[in-house]
């Protein structure tokens, strides 16, 4: 029995990286913890697809959270032996030049202060060194190498054995139906064939059905889930293994574990069908048109789609909002981009729980920021 009279301290719903993170904290810090999440962990449908990170983002608030994160995906993969699931292989952009123009800006104002700066150079000299890219496509090329690539897989699954080991306990399997509460507290969560289980603190870790949990409990969330794909070909094993951003023709294409991937998006859109879109199609033959020479060799093996938590400004939703009845927090809206956010939003979380003390980099992150305009303006997300 917890301190507070119930057996759990905290019910964190949904085991994608950033709940299992929060657990593990959670855990670390002897709270008795309760992850529920309705499929399994490290389930690929929603891993496969997360797998690139970078540092640079146009809004400070981001790019100061990524560099915190990239620190603490590194320490907590170390931590519970899961080094060799973070792959810092750099990070090419392809680009026009007013586009590159943009990139020098932002390098001078943010980046390089950061530690996380890019190199800007003219695209087609290279032409010739990387022979299965289209470089003569582009003008300018921006490259990194502090960015990579994560097996989310394996990381989510070492992530739930650390945290069962500190004490968290898992259910896999299990769909929370609603969260419960008087209007002034939370008192709990209904779950699949248990009922109500009971708790002052629940966190929604639901990932884009954050939103549909929030209104089963008759509260809103600024969510708007955005649906992508992935295009997984057979990797031809001649291009760099570096993810390889296209702003303008909103693809990513990534060469990681024998496969090449091909990431795309559909656009806003207010649907939980975790269908393929033509959109995203169209777009994936965009990108390999674009960027691959030749890429009519390369065999489609397979096509998933997902669906991504995303907030009106495309940044995190970290905390709880004071329209909310005490208790209830959530952690999502890591859009496309949470690799490197997503376990140090865990620990970060886990330490306002406890402590009760937002870390200053995770402060911006607050769910009231909209009613208080304090938009996170973000240019270089998705
Ligand atoms: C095609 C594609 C490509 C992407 N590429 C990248 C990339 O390269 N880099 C990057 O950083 N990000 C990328 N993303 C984004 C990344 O996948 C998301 O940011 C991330 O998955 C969101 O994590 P999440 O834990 O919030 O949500 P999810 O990963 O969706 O996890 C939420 C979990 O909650 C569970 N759940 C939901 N409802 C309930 C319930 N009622 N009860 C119990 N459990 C529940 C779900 O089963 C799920 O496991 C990509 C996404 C897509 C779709």
């Amino acid at each position: 029995m917890s301190k507070s009279g119930f057996t759990w301290d905290f019910i964190v719903v949904g085991g994608g990286l950033e709940g299992l993170s929060l657990a593990y904290h959670l855990a670390k810090f002897k709270a008795r913890v309760l992850l529920i999440e309705k499929r399994s962990v490290g389930d690929p449908h929603a891993a496969l697809h997360a797998s690139t990170f970078r540092l640079q983002y146009t809004a400070p608030e981001n790019a100061r959270f990524a560099v915190e994160g990239r620190k603490t995906l590194k320490k907590v993969a170390g931590e519970i032996k899961a080094k060799n699931t973070v792959r810092e292989t750099g990070v090419i952009w392809l680009m026009d030049a007013r586009t590159a123009q943009k990139f020098k800006r932002w390098n001078v104002a943010l980046w390089e202060r950061l530690g996380a700066g890019v190199r800007i150079t003219e695209a087609r000299p290279v032409a010739g060194i990387e022979v299965t890219l289209n470089l003569k496509a582009w003008e300018y090329m921006a490259s990194t190498d502090v960015g990579g690539i994560v097996d989310f897989t394996v990381l989510s699954d070492a992530l739930a054995r650390a945290a069962k080991k500190k004490g968290a306990v898992i259910a896999e399997g299990t769909e929370v139906y609603s969260v419960e509460h008087d209007g002034e507290k939370v008192l709990g969560v209904i779950v699949e064939r248990y009922g109500l289980i009971k708790t002052r603190n629940v966190i929604l870790a639901a990932g884009a059905w954050t939103r549909k949990l929030m209104e089963s409990a008759g509260l809103s969330v600024p969510l708007a889930p955005k649906r992508a794909c992935s295009l997984f070909f057979e990797s031809p094993g001649l291009l760099a293994e570096r993810p390889i951003w296209a702003p303008p023709i909103q693809g990513l294409l990534v060469q990681t574990g024998g496969w090449l991937r091909v990431i795309t998006w559909s656009g806003a859109g207010e649907s939980f069908e975790t269908k393929l879109s033509y959109t995203c199609l169209r777009n994936g033959i965009r990108v390999l048109d674009k960027i691959i020479t030749g890429g009519s060799w390369l065999l489609l093996e397979a096509a998933r789609a997902h669906v991504q938590p995303v907030s009106p400004d495309r940044s995190p939703l970290i905390g709880r909002s004071k329209f909310w009845p005490e208790g209830l927090y959530v952690l999502t809206g890591f859009s496309g981009h949470g690799a490197c956010f997503r376990v140090h939003a865990g620990l970060v979380l886990a330490r306002f729980l406890v402590e009760g003390e937002m870390p200053r980099e995770a402060k911006p992150f607050s769910p009231d920021r909209f009613t208080k305009g304090n938009i996170i303006s973000e240019s270089l997300s998705f």
